[in-house]
């Protein structure tokens, strides 16, 4: 049998080897390539059927990449929040660690296109310089080890993070995001999740975007990880021609399930210069959770999020219809259906006098939506 070393090796970098098996110019990507690296592995070369399909638009360069010069190529500002090197603490009790920059497949719409798939990334001492900060900074009670893709390290460099980051007694959560179980499935061998229990809780954010994605294959690894006791959960982002459609998404979040995996965030995509023909309406996105919200299991639903352009965090939006009116005595309600419901307020212990000194205000819905969207979801 294949190891996961081999299949990672007979990827597809080069366009080239790639107009071999598929209908691409390889003059018109190689300028592409030089600037923003490809690679589809074995499985994921399977997956693709025809020019322009979901698969293919995910991972074959566009010459319009290099056109695309309007957005920043750090449009989350990652750079600017980052006190040592590798590490974004943007949030008050949790960080950022970005432990590699190579990936199993590169993702052409992906927000740190200017890092991933280049050399030198974690040099001698930098994970000594993130424990000593995280040891300083009892406040942090979370990270999340991201990339690059942290399961494309070898095992017993993965474990030396996770050694070292286990000395940090006030660090409770150890998160790994990676989309090596939906393209590598090989990688996900016993010997990782015996090691990667030991070092529990440790939690998996995976990457999925559409519901073909999830192969007998990427099941098998996904049950493997949440055998070894991983909670997992899934990112996906918005993509024109991919998932920017209520079907496939509803297909997405049950195949999700089925393989032990809790739809996470579905994120809007992010500014990044290079990935804008792959960008979708806002209005695309309210309409997918308005189709899931109340018509499926609630534990499919995503939180549907925009990472604030200049690094403000993610900010979720829920469609503005759900809290119509909100006063002091009662809110105003609608329902999936759209059919409105009353729910009154408790009596305030000071009665009709505070009453009457505030104002009647109608609050914004997408705003106090997005607190019903946690008591809802959570
Ligand atoms: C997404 C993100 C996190 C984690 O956010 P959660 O909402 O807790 O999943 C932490 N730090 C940065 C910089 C992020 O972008």
């Amino acid at each position: 049998m294949e190891t996961w070393q081999q299949a990672l090796a007979n990827s597809i970098t080069k366009p080239a080897e790639l107009a071999k098996h598929l209908d691409v110019d390889p003059s018109a990507i190689a300028d592409v390539v030089a600037e923003y690296p490809m690679r589809i592995t074995p499985m994921w070369m399977k997956l693709i059927k025809e020019k322009g399909d979901a698969f293919w638009r995910q991972v074959v360069p566009e010459p319009e990449e290099l056109t695309d010069d309007s957005p920043a190529d750090d449009p989350l500002h990652e750079d600017l929040d980052s006190p040592v090197p590798h590490l974004v603490h943007r949030y008050p009790d949790r960080v950022l660690f970005m432990v590699t920059n190579q990936c199993p497949i590169y993702c052409r719409f992906c927000t740190r296109k200017r890092l991933v798939g280049k050399p030198g990334f974690l040099k001698q001492g930098e994970l000594e310089r993130v424990v000593k900060y995280l040891q300083a900074h009892t406040e942090v009670r979370d990270i999340i080890l991201s990339g690059g893709d942290p399961l494309l390290l070898p095992d017993h460099l993965l474990e030396r993070i996770l050694k070292a980051l286990r000395t940090v007694p006030h660090l409770e959560l150890i998160r790994i995001g990676s989309r090596v179980p939906g393209s590598l499935p090989e990688r996900i061998t016993p010997e990782l999740c015996e090691m990667i229990r030991k070092y529990h809780p440790i939690y998996m954010n995976l990457h999925f975007n559409h519901p073909d994605e999830l192969t007998p294959e990427v099941k098998t690894a996904c049950e493997r990880l949440a055998d070894a006791g991983v909670p997992l959960g899934a990112q996906t982002v918005l993509l024109k021609g991919v998932n920017d459609d209520p079907a496939v998404m509803m297909r997405l979040v049950h195949q999700l399930l089925l393989a032990r995996v809790k739809p996470y965030y579905l994120y809007q995509a992010d500014l990044t210069r290079g990935t804008n023909h792959l960008r979708t309406t806002i209005e695309t996105g309210l309409e997918i959770i308005k189709a899931l919200q109340g018509y499926t299991s609630g534990m499919g639903v995503p939180h549907y999020v925009i990472d604030a352009p200049g690094g403000g965090g993610k900010i979720p939006l829920l469609p503005a219809d759900y809290l119509v009116n909100l006063t002091p005595e009662q809110a105003t309600l609608t329902n999936y259906e759209g059919k409105t419901y009353m729910y009154p307020q408790p009596e305030q212990p000071d009665g009709n006098s505070r009453r009457r000194e505030l104002p009647m205000v109608s609050v914004p819905s997408t705003s106090t939506g997005c607190s019903m969207a946690d008591s809802m979801l959570g």
